[in-house]
């Protein structure tokens, strides 16, 4: 994914997610920064899965939602 050299490494760990039911649509949001118990998503309202992904592990940064 990142192909430049990063000045130091972020490490992964294993992230509960949501992610949008939607097979089109690439929403998702870490579980830690939703907003509802079982959010919709916010770009198409659908309803959204429980999913676990490697993640950077996150210390203090606002990107906590990711929409690509
Ligand atoms: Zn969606």
């Amino acid at each position: 994914m990142f192909s430049k050299k990063m000045p130091e490494i972020i490490p992964e760990e294993d992230t509960n997610v949501w992610a949008c039911s939607s097979p089109e649509c690439k929403g998702w949001m870490r579980q830690n920064f939703a907003f509802q118990a079982v959010p919709d998503c916010p770009l198409c309202g659908s309803g959204m899965n429980e999913e676990s992904r490697m993640l950077p592990a996150l210390t203090n940064t606002t990107r906590n939602m990711a929409f690509s």
